[in-house]
C-alpha cells in the first residue's frame, strides 16, 4: 500500500561551477513539480524527449535527490531516504539483467542478498513463475543472451515482482521490442499491475501505450506538469494548446484566427460563431483547434481546404483527408468511400472546436466529453 506525493520538487542538474564557467544554466529538469500518485494507481508519463520524465522517476526512486521540495511515501518524508530502503522496483528499457546468471539466478540474487532460506526462495520463485504465466519457468533455466527481448523483459519484470515492491517505476520498459511483441508484453504488464495493484509510474513516448497502461496520464514539458488527468480530461478539456496538440492521433489542426465580435476570421474566411461561444471570447487573435472528427464537410459556410491525399482506414470505416486550410496543415475525418478530390468545403463543428489564447496558449473554450456509453 503506497501513496506517493511530490511537493514542489525542483531538480537542477547543473553544478554551480558550470554556471560560472559558461554563464549558462540549464533550465531545471523538474521545475516545481507537485503530484500525487494514489495507492494502487498507474500513472503514465508522456512528453517530448528531455522534458524530465526519467528524472521524475529517479527522484521518486531516490536515485537523484531534489534541490528543493519533498517526496512523501504514505505521508512520511522520504526525500532523503536511500533508494534501497524505499522498496521500489525499477524496470528500465535495457533490462539490466545480470549477464552471467540464468533467469533463475537473476531472480534469486535478491534473496541471496537478503539471506532467505532455500525453501523460501523456491516458494517465492514458484509463486512468481505462476503469476508470470505460460512457459515462464522455461526462461528461468536460460542465460540472458539466449533470450529474446520480450523474454528478457519478462525476467526483468519478474525480478522486480519477487522483491514485493511497494512501488513500480517503469522507464520505457518495452520500447526496444518489435511492434507485435510490444502489444503482447504491454497486455501482460497491465495484467500484472492490476493483479498486484502496485502503485506505478510508467514512462512512455507512445501515446497508445500511455492510454492503455495508465489510470491517469501526466503530460510534461520543460520539467513542468502541463496536465494530469484521465484520457478524456486531456482529450476534451486540455489545459492548453500543448496538451491539445500532444494528445490525439492524428493530431488536432491548429489555425491562427481572429475573433471579431461574433465572427471568427481565418484568412479570407469568416464564420459566424454560435452566441454561447462568441460571448466567451475576447476580441483579437486566437488559435482555433479542430480535431479530425470535429469538422463538418460540405457545410454551406465552409472554407476551402486543399486535399493532398486521402488515407483510408478500413477498420474504422473511415478515411482521413490530409491537406491544408489557408496553408495550415489540416486533417479531416471523412467516410471510407469519400471520393478522391483536391478540394472540400469544411466548417468546424462548434460543439467540438477548441479555442486557445494566441499568446499564453491557455484554453479559452473546450468541448465537453460526449456521453459515449
Ligand atoms: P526525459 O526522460 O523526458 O527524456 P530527462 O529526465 O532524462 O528527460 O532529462 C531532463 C533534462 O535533464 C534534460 O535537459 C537532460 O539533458 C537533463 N539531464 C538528465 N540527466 C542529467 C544528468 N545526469 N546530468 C545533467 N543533465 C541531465
Amino acid at each position: 500500500m503506497t501513496k506517493v506525493e511530490l511537493i514542489d520538487v525542483v531538480k537542477q542538474y547543473d553544478a554551480i561551477e558550470d554556471v560560472t564557467l559558461t554563464g549558462y544554466r540549464n533550465p531545471p529538469a523538474l521545475n516545481h513539480v507537485t503530484m500525487t500518485i494514489e495507492d494502487g494507481e498507474t500513472i503514465s508519463i508522456v512528453g517530448p524527449s528531455g522534458c524530465g520524465k526519467s528524472t521524475l522517476l529517479k527522484v521518486v526512486a531516490g536515485l537523484e535527490y531534489p534541490n528543493s521540495g519533498r517526496v512523501l511515501y504514505n505521508g512520511q518524508d522520504f526525500t532523503e531516504i536511500k533508494p534501497q530502503e524505499r522498496g521500489v522496483g525499477f524496470v528500465f528499457q535495457d533490462y539490466a539483467l545480470y549477464p552471467t546468471k540464468k533467469g533463475k539466478g537473476n531472480l534469486q540474487y535478491f534473496f541471496e542478498v537478503r539471506k532467505r532460506s532455500e525453501a523460501e526462495q523456491e516458494a517465492q520463485l514458484k509463486a512468481t513463475a505462476e503469476l508470470m504465466g505460460v512457459d515462464f519457468d522455461l526462461l528461468l533455466g536460460q542465460m540472458p543472451d539466449t533470450l529474446s527481448g520480450g523474454q528478457k523483459q519478462r525476467v526483468a519484470i519478474a525480478r522486480c515482482i519477487v522483491r514485493d515492491p511497494n512501488l513500480f517505476l517503469m522507464d520505457e520498459p518495452i520500447v526496444n521490442l518489435d511492434a507485435k511483441l510490444r502489444e503482447r508484453t504491454r497486455i501482460e504488464i497491465k495484467k500484472l499491475l492490476k493483479q498486484f495493484a502496485i502503485t506505478t509510474l510508467y514512462v512512455t513516448h507512445d501515446q497508445q501505450e500511455a492510454i492503455f497502461m495508465g489510470d491517469r496520464i501526466c503530460v510534461m514539458r520543460h520539467g513542468v506538469i502541463e496536465q494530469l488527468g484521465s484520457f478524456d480530461d486531456l482529450y476534451y478539456t486540455p489545459a492548453n494548446l500543448f496538451v491539445a496538440s500532444f494528445i490525439g492521433t492524428p493530431p488536432m489542426s491548429v489555425l491562427p484566427a481572429v475573433v471579431e465580435g461574433a465572427l471568427l476570421v481565418l484568412g479570407e474566411h469568416r464564420w459566424n460563431l454560435p452566441a454561447a461561444l462568441a460571448g466567451q471570447l475576447p476580441p483579437g487573435p486566437v488559435r482555433l483547434g479542430v480535431r479530425p472528427e470535429g469538422w463538418l464537410l460540405d457545410a454551406p459556410d465552409g472554407a476551402s481546404m486543399q486535399v493532398r491525399h486521402v488515407e483510408r482506414i478500413p477498420t474504422e470505416r473511415a478515411s482521413f483527408l490530409i491537406g491544408s486550410l489557408y496553408t495550415n496543415a489540416t486533417i479531416v475525418l471523412a467516410a471510407l468511400d469519400h471520393p478522391h478530390v483536391t478540394q472540400v468545403q469544411v466548417t468546424p463543428d462548434w460543439e467540438r472546436a477548441y479555442i486557445f489564447d494566441a499568446e499564453s496558449e491557455a484554453a479559452l473554450w473546450t468541448p465537453s466529453a460526449p456521453d459515449l456509453f
